[in-house]
């Protein structure tokens, strides 16, 4: 009898291994002894084996396509704070973060000067997309054009391309800089022309509106792509100061007043 149930769990793991059910394998003689304690029928001990595994899959899958996007870090919306950049429209991020965006394939713009915030909304925006199950990829628009020219030299471009155009969401980090080179350009723009309502794109820049077409070039491809770009796209604006800056100014006064304090002693200051 021992030796039959032996070679029954035996064969039951194996297949559940060959059926690619890590979280059933694991947990079933656990969850076999609590069902029979609770009397719990056959029905729905399967059950409660098919839900532990569907949301370890889906946890699994979750961690897949963080790691797939490649954020250079992470960030999250709690982790913003809003009174800091108060000209930043609140109402639209915490819209955007619902996703809605995704699936009408539009775009979003960031704007505004460095240490704004912007890649942090990205980031955020783009983690809570993987998230809900959509296929996200981060890039600093430097490091896309560089891919794109090695890609094109080593003949793989089309493949590449083919991989971009599977994403749901692709995020374009510091679009600003002219690539160096007239080519890099040409590649930049054709991606960003043939994610056109199919894959929305998350932009972030410090340059103005009035500038584009100035320092990314005027031609009539970048005039179109940027002309693609914005149609139907969400824009976001930061206004304010630099947080990094503000920060490190903030300690540096700590740091100065340190000092003070230390020379009288810490006795209140006289005035
Ligand atoms: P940008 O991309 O606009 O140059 P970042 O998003 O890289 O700016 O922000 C610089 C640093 O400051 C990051 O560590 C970011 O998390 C932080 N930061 C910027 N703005 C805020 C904010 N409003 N609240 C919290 N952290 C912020
Ligand atoms: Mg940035």
């Amino acid at each position: 009898m021992k030796k039959t149930e032996t070679t029954s769990t035996v064969l039951l793991k194996h297949h559940l291994k060959a059926l690619r059910l890590p979280t059933i394998l694991g947990e079933c003689e656990k969850v076999a002894h609590r069902c029979a304690a609770e009397n719990v029928d056959l029905l729905g001990f399967l059950l409660q084996l098919c839900e532990l595994e569907l949301v370890d899959r889906e946890q699994r899958a979750a961690e897949r396509r963080l790691k797939a996007a490649r954020f250079p870090t992470f960030k999250t919306l709690e982790g913003f704070n809003f009174g800091a950049q108060p000209s930043l429209n609140k109402v639209l991020v915490t819209e955007l973060m619902r996703c809605a965006y995704l699936d009408q394939r539009e775009s979003v713009i960031l704007l505004g000067n460095p240490g704004t915030g912007k890649t942090h909304l990205a980031t955020a925006l783009a983690m809570e997309a993987c998230r809900r199950g959509k296929r996200v990829r981060f890039w600093r628009v430097i490091e896309l054009v560089t891919h794109l020219m090695e890609a094109r030299e080593e003949r793989n471009l089309l493949r590449f391309k083919a991989q971009l155009a599977k994403l749901d969401l692709l995020v374009l980090d510091e679009l600003g800089y002219v690539p160096t080179s007239k080519v890099g350009a040409e590649l930049l723009f054709d991606v960003i022309s043939t994610a056109y309502e199919r894959t929305s794109i998350i932009v972030t820049t410090n340059l103005p509106f009035e500038q584009w077409t100035e320092v990314l070039g005027s031609e009539r491809l970048v005039g179109a792509t940027l002309d693609r770009l914005t149609h139907r796209c969400h824009i976001l604006e930061a206004t304010g100061e630099s947080y990094r800056l503000k920060d490190a100014k903030q300690r540096q006064r700590r740091g100065a007043e340190k000092p003070t304090e230390n020379r009288k002693g810490g006795a209140p200051e006289e005035e």
